[in-house]
């Protein structure tokens, strides 16, 4: 059976790092016998020169159309207003295609640079509502000014949207170390966090072998420092769970490690967690562990929609290819202190992958 992958390279490294995505897949293919179909598309800046838009229907059909999709970082901040085409990937994918879980796991590969080790935890994110302006609407935008010297913004927190997110979290902890952690401030913010906490306690009830418990977000933000490696599923509205899963990638490596998963019931899109990183894009030396992380969750899960035991196998051995290259100091980029290329690191890897040489 042919899988049929939509790569959109982004703005920025996206570009950079996405190349070496699709070369591991080619190894990958060519060692498991995938059947790996890749079609691009453009989007950011590169559409917008060609169409007038950043981001557009067409796109988002296609993402439904294929298997799964690879998507390169934004620049979305640098767009002009939407009425000059500039319209959020980002948001735009995880609200019209209801991308509702956003997986970012965060694990201290062994022998890789981290603050900690023996960490492994994976924050559960709510990816369509929250603080996020741009898509907690039905109609109109979250943010506003009803005078030039006010701005106000609404939170939307709904129980279904808050229970289906629990429920990716708990059902991710049954099947690993058994605890979700919680993360609100709902001493402050009573009905909105109160309700997402709530929800996700009533939710947990259906998972007794889970350990549940809950922490405020700024007790978390010290915990995630003090103590990561105590912690499992965390699980975080839409917020909370951006800028968290940035502080745990930090302590794991850096945010060149930090791969991602936005999930429906219907599209997988794997997709760094960071940014376009301006301040490095087109030097060549990104990390791309992040977006190969999470090429690797993305043939993961499409193996555990299809039941398709090869698309697990190549799952694990990119994670384990990705394992070796970050455990060896000659094949680290800059950021964590080696001299390798982006190109070059994705060429290494690829032979690995090629090799079946994980070590
Ligand atoms: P950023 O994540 O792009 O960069 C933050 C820092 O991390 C920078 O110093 C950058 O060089 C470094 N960094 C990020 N990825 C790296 C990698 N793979 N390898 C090595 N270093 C890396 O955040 P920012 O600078 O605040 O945002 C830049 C742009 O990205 C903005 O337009 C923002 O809106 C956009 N953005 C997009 C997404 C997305 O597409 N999902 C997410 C966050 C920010």
């Amino acid at each position: 059976m042919a899988l049929k992958l939509l790569v959109l390279p982004g703005d920025g490294i996206g570009p950079e790092i996405v190349r070496t995505a699709e070369t591991a897949l080619s190894a990958l293919d060519a060692r498991f016998g995938l059947g790996i179909e890749l079609a691009r598309r453009d989007i950011g800046f590169d559409a917008l020169a060609k169409d007038g838009i950043t981001w557009n229907a067409a796109t988002e059909d296609a993402c439904r159309a294929a298997d799964g999709v690879i998507m390169g970082p934004t620049d979305t901040a640098a767009y002009p207003p939407p009425e000059e085409g500039g319209v959020g990937p980002s948001a735009s994918a995880r609200k019209n295609l209801d991308l509702f879980a956003n997986i970012r796991p965060s694990r201290s590969a062994p022998g890789a640079p981290a603050l900690k080790p023996g960490v492994d935890l994976v924050i559960v994110r709510e990816n369509t509502e929250g603080f996020y302006a741009d898509r907690n609407m039905a109609l109109g935008h979250g943010e506003f000014m009803p005078t030039t010297d006010m701005a106000l913004a609404v939170r939307r927190v709904t129980r279904q949207a808050s229970a289906r997110i629990a429920h990716v979290a708990f059902e991710m902890a049954s099947r690993r170390r058994k605890r979700v952690t919680v993360v609100h401030k709902a001493n402050v913010l009573k009905m909105t966090c109160g309700l997402f906490l709530e929800t996700a306690e009533d939710v947990g009830k259906a998972y007794p072998d889970v350990e549940v418990d809950e922490c405020h977000v700024d007790a978390m933000a010290s915990d995630l420092v003090r103590k990561p490696e105590s912690f499992d599923i965390v699980l975080c509205s839409n917020m909370y769970g951006d800028i968290l899963s940035n502080l745990a990638a930090e302590v794991t490596g850096g945010l060149g490690l930090a791969g991602s998963l936005n999930r429906g019931d219907d599209v997988s899109l794997a997709q760094a967690a960071h940014g376009s990183a301006p301040d490095i894009a087109g030097r060549g030396v990104a990390n791309p562990g992040s977006i190969l992380r999470s090429t690797a969750m993305l043939l993961a899960d499409l193996g555990a929609r299809r039941s398709d035991n090869a698309l697990a196998a190549a799952a694990a051995a990119l994670d384990q290819g990705l394992d070796a290259m970050l455990a060896d100091a000659k094949t680290r980029t800059a950021d964590l202190g080696g001299a390798l290329a982006t190109a070059a690191f994705g060429d290494a890897l690829a032979e690995r992958l090629a090799a079946g040489d994980a070590g």
